[in-house]
Protein backbone atom coordinates (compact mmCIF):
# COMPACT_ATOMS: atom_id res chain seq x y z
CA UNK A 1 0.00 0.00 0.00
CA UNK A 2 1.24 3.51 -1.11
CA UNK A 3 0.33 6.48 0.86
CA UNK A 4 0.94 10.17 0.61
CA UNK A 5 -0.56 13.07 2.46
CA UNK A 6 -2.80 14.93 0.61
CA UNK A 7 -2.88 18.84 1.11
CA UNK A 8 -6.38 18.79 0.05
CA UNK A 9 -8.43 16.16 2.30
CA UNK A 10 -5.30 16.87 5.45
CA UNK A 11 -4.69 13.22 5.91
CA UNK A 12 -2.63 10.52 4.52
CA UNK A 13 -4.54 8.44 1.93
CA UNK A 14 -3.97 5.28 -0.07
CA UNK A 15 -2.59 6.05 -3.81
CA UNK A 16 -4.79 4.92 -6.62
CA UNK A 17 -4.49 5.66 -10.21
CA UNK A 18 -6.89 7.15 -12.85
CA UNK A 19 -5.65 4.68 -15.25
CA UNK A 20 -4.34 1.58 -13.92
CA UNK A 21 -0.40 1.41 -13.86
CA UNK A 22 -0.14 5.08 -15.18
CA UNK A 23 0.51 8.14 -13.28
CA UNK A 24 0.07 11.64 -14.43
CA UNK A 25 2.16 14.09 -12.07
CA UNK A 26 2.56 18.36 -12.68
CA UNK A 27 5.03 19.76 -10.16
CA UNK A 28 5.36 23.47 -10.68
CA UNK A 29 8.62 24.74 -11.46
CA UNK A 30 10.66 27.51 -11.16
CA UNK A 31 10.41 31.35 -12.70
CA UNK A 32 13.72 31.70 -14.46
CA UNK A 33 14.48 35.47 -13.14
CA UNK A 34 17.53 34.29 -10.75
CA UNK A 35 19.85 31.37 -10.03
CA UNK A 36 18.38 28.32 -8.79
CA UNK A 37 19.47 27.67 -5.33
CA UNK A 38 19.67 24.95 -2.64
CA UNK A 39 16.25 25.32 -1.55
CA UNK A 40 14.21 24.27 -5.04
CA UNK A 41 17.09 21.19 -4.86
CA UNK A 42 15.41 19.97 -1.96
CA UNK A 43 11.97 20.96 -3.30
CA UNK A 44 13.01 18.79 -6.83
CA UNK A 45 14.87 15.85 -5.04
CA UNK A 46 11.75 14.85 -2.84
CA UNK A 47 9.71 15.30 -6.58
CA UNK A 48 12.30 13.37 -8.01
CA UNK A 49 11.80 10.53 -5.18
CA UNK A 50 8.35 10.44 -5.58
CA UNK A 51 8.69 9.83 -9.28
CA UNK A 52 11.35 7.20 -8.55
CA UNK A 53 9.25 5.39 -6.24
CA UNK A 54 5.80 5.68 -8.37
CA UNK A 55 8.07 3.96 -10.98
CA UNK A 56 9.68 1.38 -8.58
CA UNK A 57 6.03 0.36 -7.98
CA UNK A 58 5.69 0.06 -11.77
CA UNK A 59 3.61 3.00 -13.11
CA UNK A 60 4.87 4.28 -16.12
CA UNK A 61 4.80 8.06 -15.12
CA UNK A 62 4.29 10.97 -16.65
CA UNK A 63 5.83 13.98 -15.14
CA UNK A 64 5.37 17.67 -16.61
CA UNK A 65 6.71 20.82 -15.11
CA UNK A 66 6.69 23.97 -16.56
CA UNK A 67 9.09 27.37 -16.65
CA UNK A 68 7.58 30.34 -15.62
CA UNK A 69 9.28 33.15 -18.01
CA UNK A 70 6.06 35.93 -17.81
CA UNK A 71 3.52 36.86 -15.54
CA UNK A 72 4.97 36.07 -12.27
CA UNK A 73 4.59 39.45 -10.60
CA UNK A 74 6.73 40.48 -7.05
CA UNK A 75 3.83 39.38 -5.45
CA UNK A 76 2.10 36.35 -5.59
CA UNK A 77 -1.26 38.71 -5.20
CA UNK A 78 -1.15 40.53 -8.79
CA UNK A 79 0.99 43.20 -7.40
CA UNK A 80 4.40 44.82 -8.33
CA UNK A 81 6.80 44.31 -11.55
CA UNK A 82 7.26 40.77 -13.58
CA UNK A 83 10.03 39.47 -11.58
CA UNK A 84 11.22 38.53 -15.49
CA UNK A 85 11.37 42.19 -16.30
CA UNK A 86 13.08 42.87 -12.59
CA UNK A 87 15.64 40.01 -12.92
CA UNK A 88 16.45 41.10 -16.88
CA UNK A 89 16.66 44.77 -15.37
CA UNK A 90 19.38 43.58 -12.80
CA UNK A 91 21.27 41.65 -15.02
CA UNK A 92 21.48 44.22 -18.29
CA UNK A 93 19.88 41.51 -20.43
CA UNK A 94 17.02 41.28 -21.99
CA UNK A 95 14.05 39.18 -20.74
CA UNK A 96 14.43 35.97 -22.87
CA UNK A 97 18.38 36.03 -22.74
CA UNK A 98 17.40 35.65 -18.84
CA UNK A 99 15.30 32.79 -19.06
CA UNK A 100 17.12 30.94 -21.58
CA UNK A 101 20.23 31.40 -19.18
CA UNK A 102 18.48 30.55 -15.60
CA UNK A 103 16.38 27.84 -17.64
CA UNK A 104 20.13 25.95 -18.58
CA UNK A 105 21.24 26.82 -14.91
CA UNK A 106 18.01 25.33 -12.96
CA UNK A 107 18.39 22.28 -15.21
CA UNK A 108 22.28 21.90 -14.71
CA UNK A 109 21.97 22.38 -11.26
CA UNK A 110 19.03 19.66 -10.82
CA UNK A 111 20.69 17.13 -12.73
CA UNK A 112 24.01 17.68 -10.49
CA UNK A 113 21.73 15.95 -7.90
CA UNK A 114 20.53 13.40 -9.94
CA UNK A 115 17.19 14.68 -10.36
CA UNK A 116 15.44 12.95 -13.85
CA UNK A 117 14.42 15.60 -16.22
CA UNK A 118 10.37 15.77 -16.32
CA UNK A 119 8.90 13.60 -19.80
CA UNK A 120 7.54 17.39 -20.65
CA UNK A 121 9.07 20.72 -20.04
CA UNK A 122 6.40 23.55 -20.71
CA UNK A 123 7.63 27.12 -20.72
CA UNK A 124 4.48 29.38 -20.45
CA UNK A 125 5.67 31.61 -23.09
CA UNK A 126 5.33 29.20 -25.74
CA UNK A 127 1.32 28.23 -24.48
CA UNK A 128 -0.30 31.79 -24.41
CA UNK A 129 -2.70 30.49 -26.95
CA UNK A 130 -4.03 27.69 -24.29
CA UNK A 131 -3.49 30.18 -21.68
CA UNK A 132 -5.66 32.67 -23.87
CA UNK A 133 -8.36 29.57 -24.45
CA UNK A 134 -8.74 28.71 -20.83
CA UNK A 135 -9.26 32.21 -20.22
CA UNK A 136 -11.92 32.38 -22.75
CA UNK A 137 -14.02 29.08 -21.03
CA UNK A 138 -14.21 31.13 -17.46
CA UNK A 139 -15.37 34.30 -19.33
CA UNK A 140 -18.00 31.64 -20.97
CA UNK A 141 -18.80 30.25 -18.04
CA UNK A 142 -19.65 33.56 -15.84
CA UNK A 143 -16.81 33.13 -13.38
CA UNK A 144 -14.25 35.80 -15.09
CA UNK A 145 -14.69 39.82 -16.24
CA UNK A 146 -13.20 41.58 -17.59
CA UNK A 147 -12.25 45.11 -16.83
CA UNK A 148 -10.01 48.39 -18.52
CA UNK A 149 -7.00 46.98 -16.49
CA UNK A 150 -7.31 43.30 -16.70
CA UNK A 151 -9.70 40.31 -17.34
CA UNK A 152 -10.07 38.53 -13.32
CA UNK A 153 -11.36 35.40 -11.74
CA UNK A 154 -13.83 36.43 -9.71
CA UNK A 155 -13.59 34.12 -6.14
CA UNK A 156 -17.48 34.17 -4.65
CA UNK A 157 -18.15 32.09 -8.08
CA UNK A 158 -16.65 29.14 -6.68
CA UNK A 159 -17.81 28.41 -3.35
CA UNK A 160 -15.52 25.93 -2.43
CA UNK A 161 -12.55 28.80 -2.34
CA UNK A 162 -12.30 29.98 1.16
CA UNK A 163 -11.45 26.73 1.81
CA UNK A 164 -9.10 25.20 -0.17
CA UNK A 165 -6.09 23.39 2.08
CA UNK A 166 -8.48 24.50 5.19
CA UNK A 167 -7.48 28.29 4.25
CA UNK A 168 -10.23 30.78 5.23
CA UNK A 169 -11.04 33.23 2.82
CA UNK A 170 -12.21 35.90 5.50
CA UNK A 171 -8.42 35.78 6.29
CA UNK A 172 -7.00 35.97 3.46
CA UNK A 173 -9.20 38.98 2.24
CA UNK A 174 -7.54 40.89 5.23
CA UNK A 175 -4.13 39.25 4.51
CA UNK A 176 -4.53 40.73 1.00
CA UNK A 177 -5.92 44.22 2.07
CA UNK A 178 -2.64 44.97 4.63
CA UNK A 179 -0.09 43.70 2.23
CA UNK A 180 -1.12 45.24 -1.10
CA UNK A 181 -3.20 47.83 -2.86
CA UNK A 182 -5.94 45.71 -4.25
CA UNK A 183 -6.66 46.11 -8.33
CA UNK A 184 -9.27 49.02 -8.44
CA UNK A 185 -11.32 46.96 -10.90
CA UNK A 186 -11.52 43.92 -8.45
CA UNK A 187 -14.54 43.07 -7.12
CA UNK A 188 -13.56 41.15 -4.50
CA UNK A 189 -9.86 41.82 -3.29
CA UNK A 190 -8.89 38.01 -3.41
CA UNK A 191 -9.75 38.12 -7.20
CA UNK A 192 -7.05 37.12 -8.99
CA UNK A 193 -5.59 37.84 -12.71
CA UNK A 194 -6.43 35.92 -15.63
CA UNK A 195 -5.13 38.37 -18.49
CA UNK A 196 -3.21 41.70 -17.63
CA UNK A 197 -3.53 44.94 -19.94
CA UNK A 198 -0.58 46.33 -21.26
CA UNK A 199 -1.71 49.70 -19.71
CA UNK A 200 -1.24 51.49 -15.81
CA UNK A 201 1.52 50.40 -14.13
CA UNK A 202 2.04 47.58 -17.05
CA UNK A 203 1.80 50.02 -19.85
CA UNK A 204 5.66 49.07 -20.82
CA UNK A 205 5.52 45.54 -19.96
CA UNK A 206 7.95 43.84 -22.62
CA UNK A 207 6.54 40.54 -23.09
CA UNK A 208 3.38 41.29 -24.51
CA UNK A 209 0.38 38.92 -26.99
CA UNK A 210 -2.80 40.06 -28.65
CA UNK A 211 -5.47 38.70 -27.10
CA UNK A 212 -9.64 38.91 -27.32
CA UNK A 213 -9.11 41.36 -24.56
CA UNK A 214 -6.60 43.34 -25.48
CA UNK A 215 -2.70 43.70 -25.76
CA UNK A 216 -1.33 41.96 -22.48
CA UNK A 217 0.09 39.23 -20.87
CA UNK A 218 -1.27 35.84 -18.73
CA UNK A 219 -1.94 36.22 -15.16
CA UNK A 220 0.76 33.39 -13.42
CA UNK A 221 -1.36 31.20 -12.21
CA UNK A 222 -3.09 30.40 -15.43
CA UNK A 223 -0.22 29.24 -17.14
CA UNK A 224 0.18 25.86 -14.98
CA UNK A 225 -3.62 24.94 -15.42
CA UNK A 226 -3.91 25.28 -19.21
CA UNK A 227 0.02 23.33 -19.34
CA UNK A 228 -1.22 20.58 -17.01
CA UNK A 229 -4.60 20.05 -18.92
CA UNK A 230 -2.73 20.01 -22.09
CA UNK A 231 -0.08 17.49 -21.63
CA UNK A 232 -2.24 15.13 -18.83
CA UNK A 233 -5.78 15.90 -19.81
CA UNK A 234 -8.10 17.72 -17.41
CA UNK A 235 -8.23 15.62 -14.06
CA UNK A 236 -4.58 14.28 -13.33
CA UNK A 237 -3.35 12.33 -10.45
CA UNK A 238 -0.72 14.15 -8.06
CA UNK A 239 0.30 18.11 -7.99
CA UNK A 240 3.30 18.99 -6.02
CA UNK A 241 4.17 22.34 -5.16
CA UNK A 242 6.48 24.37 -2.36
CA UNK A 243 3.95 24.85 0.60
CA UNK A 244 4.32 28.82 -0.03
CA UNK A 245 2.27 27.73 -2.94
CA UNK A 246 -0.93 26.13 -0.36
CA UNK A 247 -2.17 30.03 0.32
CA UNK A 248 -2.78 31.51 -3.58
CA UNK A 249 -1.37 29.75 -5.78
CA UNK A 250 -2.37 26.36 -5.74
CA UNK A 251 -6.03 27.70 -4.00
CA UNK A 252 -6.12 29.96 -7.83
CA UNK A 253 -5.28 26.71 -9.97
CA UNK A 254 -8.13 24.62 -8.80
CA UNK A 255 -10.59 27.80 -8.95
CA UNK A 256 -9.65 28.54 -12.46
CA UNK A 257 -9.79 24.73 -13.78
CA UNK A 258 -12.26 23.65 -12.13
CA UNK A 259 -14.40 26.20 -12.58
CA UNK A 260 -13.72 25.74 -16.35
CA UNK A 261 -14.38 21.93 -16.60
CA UNK A 262 -16.80 20.56 -13.56
CA UNK A 263 -13.99 18.23 -12.57
CA UNK A 264 -11.43 18.59 -9.77
CA UNK A 265 -7.56 18.98 -11.69
CA UNK A 266 -5.44 16.80 -9.65
CA UNK A 267 -6.30 13.86 -7.23
CA UNK A 268 -3.28 14.16 -5.07
CA UNK A 269 -1.78 17.30 -3.87
CA UNK A 270 1.61 17.08 -2.26
CA UNK A 271 3.69 20.09 -0.43
CA UNK A 272 6.87 20.05 0.26
CA UNK A 273 8.37 22.18 3.54
CA UNK A 274 10.92 24.81 3.09
CA UNK A 275 14.51 24.67 4.05
CA UNK A 276 16.49 26.78 5.95
CA UNK A 277 20.05 28.07 6.47
CA UNK A 278 21.50 27.67 9.86
CA UNK A 279 17.67 28.43 11.24
CA UNK A 280 16.96 31.53 9.07
CA UNK A 281 15.26 32.10 5.68
CA UNK A 282 17.73 31.91 3.23
CA UNK A 283 18.39 35.25 1.24
CA UNK A 284 21.31 37.26 -0.35
CA UNK A 285 21.23 40.35 1.99
CA UNK A 286 22.16 37.71 4.81
CA UNK A 287 24.98 35.84 2.62
CA UNK A 288 23.55 32.33 3.04
CA UNK A 289 21.64 31.91 -0.12
CA UNK A 290 24.13 28.78 -1.49
CA UNK A 291 23.74 27.16 -5.03
CA UNK A 292 24.66 23.81 -5.95
CA UNK A 293 28.36 25.03 -7.13
CA UNK A 294 29.03 26.41 -3.68
CA UNK A 295 28.25 23.31 -2.52
CA UNK A 296 30.76 22.00 -5.41
CA UNK A 297 33.43 25.14 -4.78
CA UNK A 298 33.90 23.81 -0.99
CA UNK A 299 34.65 20.18 -1.61
CA UNK A 300 31.62 18.31 -2.11
CA UNK A 301 29.98 15.77 -4.07
CA UNK A 302 26.49 17.12 -4.65
CA UNK A 303 25.12 13.65 -3.81
CA UNK A 304 26.05 14.60 -0.39
CA UNK A 305 23.35 17.12 -0.34
CA UNK A 306 20.53 14.30 -1.56
CA UNK A 307 21.98 12.43 1.08
CA UNK A 308 21.18 15.74 3.07
CA UNK A 309 17.50 16.13 2.23
CA UNK A 310 16.60 12.39 1.93
CA UNK A 311 17.56 12.38 5.87
CA UNK A 312 14.21 14.44 6.59
CA UNK A 313 10.85 13.94 5.70
CA UNK A 314 9.45 16.35 2.53
CA UNK A 315 6.87 17.37 5.08
CA UNK A 316 8.73 18.67 8.01
CA UNK A 317 11.56 21.91 7.41
CA UNK A 318 14.82 21.34 7.00
CA UNK A 319 18.14 23.29 8.48
CA UNK A 320 20.97 23.31 6.26
CA UNK A 321 24.27 23.80 7.20
CA UNK A 322 27.88 23.17 6.60
CA UNK A 323 28.26 20.77 9.34
CA UNK A 324 25.18 18.94 8.48
CA UNK A 325 25.84 18.59 5.06
CA UNK A 326 29.48 17.28 6.17
CA UNK A 327 28.03 14.48 8.54
CA UNK A 328 25.52 13.51 5.44
CA UNK A 329 28.74 13.46 3.38
CA UNK A 330 30.07 10.80 5.98
CA UNK A 331 27.17 8.99 5.85
CA UNK A 332 26.75 8.66 1.98
CA UNK A 333 30.16 7.64 1.59
CA UNK A 334 30.29 5.14 4.88
CA UNK A 335 26.84 3.69 3.35
CA UNK A 336 28.54 3.44 -0.12
CA UNK A 337 31.89 2.75 -0.08
CA UNK A 338 32.02 -0.63 0.85
CA UNK A 339 31.25 -1.30 -2.48
CA UNK A 340 34.10 0.25 -4.23
CA UNK A 341 35.76 -2.86 -4.85
CA UNK A 342 32.86 -5.31 -5.30
CA UNK A 343 32.65 -6.04 -8.93
CA UNK A 344 29.01 -5.53 -10.25
CA UNK A 345 29.00 -9.29 -11.49
CA UNK A 346 28.87 -10.25 -7.69
CA UNK A 347 25.40 -9.44 -7.57
CA UNK A 348 23.44 -12.50 -6.78
CA UNK A 349 21.08 -13.14 -9.04
CA UNK A 350 18.04 -14.13 -7.01
CA UNK A 351 17.11 -13.09 -3.41
CA UNK A 352 17.55 -15.35 -0.20
CA UNK A 353 14.61 -15.64 2.42
CA UNK A 354 16.75 -12.92 4.49
CA UNK A 355 17.16 -10.59 2.01
CA UNK A 356 13.53 -10.63 1.25
CA UNK A 357 12.52 -9.18 4.48
CA UNK A 358 15.12 -6.08 3.96
CA UNK A 359 13.42 -5.81 0.42
CA UNK A 360 10.48 -5.47 2.65
CA UNK A 361 11.20 -2.65 5.22
CA UNK A 362 12.35 -0.51 3.07
CA UNK A 363 9.32 -0.69 0.47
CA UNK A 364 7.43 -0.03 3.51
CA UNK A 365 9.15 2.91 4.42
CA UNK A 366 9.36 4.55 1.17
CA UNK A 367 5.63 3.66 0.62
CA UNK A 368 4.40 5.32 3.43
CA UNK A 369 4.50 9.11 2.40
CA UNK A 370 7.58 9.02 1.08
CA UNK A 371 9.13 8.64 4.79
CA UNK A 372 13.27 8.89 3.46
CA UNK A 373 14.81 8.71 6.97
CA UNK A 374 12.74 5.74 7.70
CA UNK A 375 14.51 4.65 4.46
CA UNK A 376 17.77 5.54 5.05
CA UNK A 377 17.41 3.34 8.46
CA UNK A 378 16.09 0.14 6.56
CA UNK A 379 19.20 0.86 3.96
CA UNK A 380 21.81 0.86 6.83
CA UNK A 381 20.11 -1.83 8.59
CA UNK A 382 20.53 -3.88 5.63
CA UNK A 383 24.41 -2.84 4.87
CA UNK A 384 25.37 -3.80 8.22
CA UNK A 385 23.70 -6.61 8.68
CA UNK A 386 25.62 -10.13 8.09
CA UNK A 387 24.17 -10.79 4.21
CA UNK A 388 26.44 -11.54 1.46
CA UNK A 389 28.14 -9.25 -0.36
CA UNK A 390 26.06 -10.40 -3.48
CA UNK A 391 22.91 -9.90 -1.59
CA UNK A 392 24.03 -6.55 -0.54
CA UNK A 393 24.90 -5.39 -4.28
CA UNK A 394 21.66 -6.94 -5.83
CA UNK A 395 19.85 -5.01 -2.89
CA UNK A 396 21.55 -1.53 -3.23
CA UNK A 397 21.28 -1.60 -6.96
CA UNK A 398 17.15 -1.70 -6.44
CA UNK A 399 17.49 0.19 -3.75
CA UNK A 400 18.99 3.36 -5.93
CA UNK A 401 15.95 3.31 -8.31
CA UNK A 402 14.26 5.05 -5.50
CA UNK A 403 17.24 7.11 -3.36
CA UNK A 404 19.12 7.91 -6.94
CA UNK A 405 22.54 8.56 -4.86
CA UNK A 406 24.19 7.00 -8.90
CA UNK A 407 25.89 3.48 -7.51
CA UNK A 408 28.12 3.66 -10.08
CA UNK A 409 30.00 7.08 -9.27
CA UNK A 410 30.67 4.95 -5.96
CA UNK A 411 31.47 1.60 -7.04
CA UNK A 412 33.73 2.91 -10.08
CA UNK A 413 35.93 4.61 -7.75
CA UNK A 414 39.41 2.06 -7.73
CA UNK A 415 41.72 3.90 -5.18
CA UNK A 416 45.27 3.81 -6.33
CA UNK A 417 48.04 1.18 -4.09
CA UNK A 418 50.04 3.87 -3.22
CA UNK A 419 47.03 6.07 -2.23
CA UNK A 420 45.67 3.64 0.43
CA UNK A 421 49.28 3.05 1.68
CA UNK A 422 49.57 7.15 2.78
CA UNK A 423 46.26 6.13 4.49
CA UNK A 424 46.87 3.36 6.54
CA UNK A 425 50.38 5.11 7.42
CA UNK A 426 48.41 8.44 8.33
CA UNK A 427 46.24 6.41 10.49
CA UNK A 428 49.41 4.53 12.18
CA UNK A 429 50.87 8.54 12.84
CA UNK A 430 47.70 9.17 14.31
CA UNK A 431 47.29 6.66 16.43
CA UNK A 432 50.81 7.07 17.72
CA UNK A 433 49.99 10.95 17.89
CA UNK A 434 51.62 12.13 15.75
CA UNK A 435 49.88 14.91 14.61
CA UNK A 436 52.18 16.67 12.22
CA UNK A 437 53.20 13.29 10.59
CA UNK A 438 49.46 12.50 10.46
CA UNK A 439 48.83 15.82 8.86
CA UNK A 440 51.57 16.20 6.41
CA UNK A 441 50.22 12.86 5.26
CA UNK A 442 46.99 14.20 4.73
CA UNK A 443 48.31 16.88 2.88
CA UNK A 444 49.85 14.33 0.36
CA UNK A 445 47.02 12.47 0.01
CA UNK A 446 44.74 15.70 -0.89
CA UNK A 447 47.36 16.65 -3.57
CA UNK A 448 46.76 13.39 -5.37
CA UNK A 449 43.26 14.25 -5.13
CA UNK A 450 41.45 12.28 -2.42
CA UNK A 451 40.13 13.71 1.09
CA UNK A 452 40.08 11.91 4.23
CA UNK A 453 36.65 11.15 5.94
CA UNK A 454 36.92 9.81 9.26
CA UNK A 455 33.58 7.90 10.21
CA UNK A 456 32.51 5.81 12.88
CA UNK A 457 33.25 3.24 10.28
CA UNK A 458 36.51 4.41 10.31
CA UNK A 459 38.73 6.35 7.62
CA UNK A 460 37.38 6.68 4.21
CA UNK A 461 39.08 8.02 1.16
CA UNK A 462 37.10 9.95 -1.36
CA UNK A 463 37.82 11.30 -4.97
CA UNK A 464 37.75 14.76 -4.52
CA UNK A 465 34.63 16.52 -6.76
ZN1 LIG B 1 2.01 26.20 -10.65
Amino acid sequence: MFTLYNSLTRQKEEFHSIKPDRVGLYTCGMTVYDYAHIGHGRKYTMDDVLRRTLTFLGYQVTHVQNVTDVGHLVSDADEGGDKMEKGALKAGKTVWEIAEFFTQHFYDSMDRLHILRPTVVCRATDHIQEQIDLIQRLIDNNVAYDTPEAVYFEVSKFLEYGQLFGQKLDEKEIAVREDVITGSYKRNPADFVLWAKRTGHHANHIMHWDSPWGDGFPGWHIECSAMSMKYLGETFDIHTGGEDHLSIHHPNEIAQSQAATGEPLAHYWIHHAFLMVDGQKMSKSLGNFYRVEDVIERGFNPISLRYLYLNSHYRKPLNFTWSGLEAAEKGLYSLLSWMQDVPAEEADEAYTQDSLIHRNNFIQSICDDLNTPKTLAAVWEMVRSDLPRGQKLKLMREFDEVLGFGLDDFRHIVIPEDVKELLDARNEARNSKDYSKSDQLRDQIDQLGYTILDTKEGSILRKKY
